[in-house]
């Protein structure tokens, strides 16, 4: 499609999901400002996933896979391998940005799964991971989404939940704070700081308790794909690339790839 006004118009001018064009401009943030770059006459692609039932209904929000956009001087793509993330930005070609860690330079200090609990003791299910770090030390969201809880919750102490879609939700607990402006409702981006370390709910020490729920269900942050590297793209994310290139039509190298 070639955009002539607003990104929304453009998305629902063609019958896409309106809910994109805030994704686009929260998860493009960092490369394009969508009301001033924007000349008109630029081409944009998308492809996106939704799942349907066998009675042909749709069920639950629908998720990015890969979008395009042509600007002037500059070619911008976003590749989604998984159904909330990791999403990479790659700008000419070259990855530059994902989904982000949820607290930097942390130690892990306990991993998923069945332990001692060091509060109440005997051994119980952790639900998370925790990472040790400082009081104060600032978390971030892990991809992008809507805060869909932001207050206290016993055992968790103050916790912030972000729903990324795909029925796939991250939680940060025994938070000291919750970020100034974060509240329910609003739209965050990958990287963006939500609030900061804590030793509030149930804990022996500060430390950071990540938790991905998928569908309701704890489950262990290391086998989602949804718990992002430190890495911007693997060999698996640039081959999504290639793929979604050619299978949109874009056949990788003919944009001036810088590498
Ligand atoms: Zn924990």
């Amino acid at each position: 499609m070639t955009l002539n006004g607003t990104l929304y118009d453009a998305l629902t001018a063609r019958n896409a999901p309106e809910r994109f064009a805030v994704d686009l401009t929260a998860l493009l943030a960092g490369q394009v400002d969508f009301r001033r770059d924007l000349k008109g006459g630029e081409t944009f692609a998308l492809v996106w996933q939704e799942d349907q039932l066998p009675d042909g209904t749709i069920a639950g929000e629908p998720r990015l896979s890969y979008a395009r956009l042509e600007l002037t001087d500059r070619v911008l793509e976003l590749v989604a391998t998984e159904a909330a993330g990791p999403i990479i930005v790659f700008e000419d070609g070259e990855a530059v940005q994902r989904s982000a860690a949820p607290i930097l330079g942390a130690r892990l200090s306990s991993v998923f799964g069945r332990r001692n609990h060091p509060v109440l003791g005997g051994v119980r299910m952790h639900t998370g991971i925790d990472y040790a770090a400082p009081v104060g030390t600032e978390v971030s969201a892990t991809g992008a989404g809507r805060v869909t809880f932001a207050g206290t919750i016993r055992g968790y102490g103050t916790t912030i939940d972000i729903d990324h879609g795909g029925g796939v939700v991250t939680r940060y607990a025994h938070l000291s704070e919750i970020a100034e402006g974060v509240r329910e409702g609003m739209r965050v981006k990958a990287g963006d700081e939500i609030g900061a370390v804590g030793a509030t709910g149930l804990v022996s020490g500060p430390n950071l308790h990540y938790e991905v729920r998928v569908d309701g269900r704890p489950v262990d942050p290391k086998d989602q794909d949804a718990l992002p590297e430190q890495e911007i793209a693997s060999a698996d994310d640039l081959n999504a690339l290639a793929t979604w290139r050619s299978e949109t039509g874009f056949i990788s190298g003919t944009d001036g790839e810088r590498g």
